[in-house]
């Protein structure tokens, strides 16, 4: 990608009513745009990133059996009136359409999800399944400050599951746990598995998947040998106590919550009548789970966990680019064309491998601009030439995050790059 062509308009300050670290680089990075409190719009580059973290969860969910279906946004005031959840949901977006008919923008899926199962899942040859969605969601957030923490539109992954038995979805429990691991991991992020409240669900714990950083809204207490840790609204566990499994002393942290797994068994399933026939022909509801992750507060808290001062540093598998090449404008005419050919055949090459690469070729900017754009943005691997790296045949690879840069000669760069 050209970087002079790419819509990316980077800004030096952040406008001041973002108050969040997240906000303030993902739009000085040009990666997205504020419409209003909560609500943003993805640039170019800001969805690679998105896309990137969905392409990572959608493979994780494949793997744990997970069949994708879109759902739609826009949900009738009877289904949710099934549930009681019209009148309980206090974040539900409610409103009258020109017939006067209420309609609700959906915050999350069960009661549409349950309305498909019930008209078509009778046996228990049907079962178990697993269906899951990669879905813009709208809530009616109070404090929608935090950038993309905390959306009054944002992009979740929601996954449901469907069972005969509650041993089969605890089974089923266990894998979405491993699966989600995987993900924040592959992410970038280290989480801790927190117990909280199953809320108006379940008498079970749910588990939370948190990620500690000083500006999370979550508070967590945790035992630093990494074997327990549980939400302080459920607790009353205070820090110094001792841990239940170890007796080693608890600790509080604030966290942000990235993702959250629900054990439902059959409240939504009796509430809508989403029954099926067992072995012996006799009539059940059908046993439920439910697990969330927040594809946008992701990309949010890994800004908020992954920065220095000059901006973001992307773990490799959400970058944007995995490369940014940098030529550097020499004084001497003959000299710059020199520089721009070698950029040009690096630019190729690295095109030919399939290495993701950002190429500013921006003629007007100087070297100091360029490279302050370029930890903005926070792409692994940035790659300078320029006439003082072309006298030593070589290039300069410098790892964002990592302060020294490397010389390496041309035919190598590949190589460094671990390709
Ligand atoms: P919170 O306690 O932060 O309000 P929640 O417990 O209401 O979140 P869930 O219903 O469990 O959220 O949603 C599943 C996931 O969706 C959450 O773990 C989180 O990652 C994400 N999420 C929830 N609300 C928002 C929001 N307003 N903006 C962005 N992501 C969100
Ligand atoms: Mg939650």
């Amino acid at each position: 990608m050209l970087q002079s062509k790419y819509f990316i308009k980077t800004k030096k300050e952040a406008s001041s009513d973002e108050v969040s670290v997240n906000a303030q680089f993902l739009t000085r990075g040009g990666f997205i745009d504020k419409e209003m409190a909560g609500v943003y719009s993805f640039l170019p580059l800001g969805l690679r990133v998105l896309r990137k973290i969905e392409n990572i969860i959608r493979e994780e969910i494949n793997a744990i059996g997970g069949q994708e279906l879109l759902m739609p946004a826009l949900q009738p005031r009877e289904l949710w009136e099934e549930t009681q959840r019209w009148e309980e949901m206090d974040v539900l977006y409610r409103f009258q359409d020109q017939q006067k008919k209420w309609l609700a923008l959906g915050p999350t899926h069960e009661e549409v999800l349950t309305d498909i199962i019930r008209k078509n899942i009778n046996s228990y040859k049907d079962l178990p399944l697993y269906l899951f969605q990669i879905q813009t969601k709208f809530r009616d957030e109070l404090r929608a400050k935090a950038g993309l923490l905390r959306g009054r539109e944002f992009l979740m992954k929601d996954l449901y599951s469907f069972h005969e038995s509650e041993e089969d979805r605890k089974n089923y429990y266990q894998k979405a746990i491993k699966a989600y691991k995987k993900i924040f991991k592959r992410c970038g992020l280290d989480v801790l598995v927190a117990e909280a409240s199953g809320g108006a669900f379940s008498k079970e714990f749910s588990h939370e998947f948190q990620v500690q950083t000083p500006s999370g809204e979550d508070l967590v207490v945790f035992c630093p040998n990494g074997d327990f840790s549980k939400n302080k609204e459920i607790t009353d566990l205070r820090e110094g106590a001792k841990c239940p499994n170890c007796l080693a002393h608890l600790i509080d942290v604030k966290t942000i919550e990235v993702g959250n797994i629900f054990t439902l068994g059959t409240k939504f399933s009796e509430a809508m009548g989403a029954n099926f026939l067992d072995k012996n022909g006799q009539k059940k509801p059908i046993v439920m789970g439910c697990y969330g992750i927040g594809i946008s507060r992701i990309m949010g808290a890994v800004a908020e966990v992954n920065h220095d001062e000059r901006g973001i540093i992307w773990p490799e598998e959400i970058a944007p680019f995995k490369t940014h090449l940098i030529s550097i404008t020499a004084k001497d005419k003959k000299t710059d064309q020199k520089v721009k050919n070698t950029t040009k055949k690096t630019y190729k090459e690295l095109l030919d491998l399939d290495i993701e690469v950002l190429y500013d070729d921006r003629t007007e900017i100087s070297a100091g601009a360029k490279f302050a754009d370029s930890d903005l943005l926070g792409i692994p691997f940035r790659i300078v030439i320029s006439e003082k790296t072309l006298a030593k045949n070589s290039v300069e690879i410098r790892k964002r995050g990592e302060e020294k840069a490397k010389l390496v000669k041309i035919k190598e760069i590949f190589r460094k790059l671990k390709i």
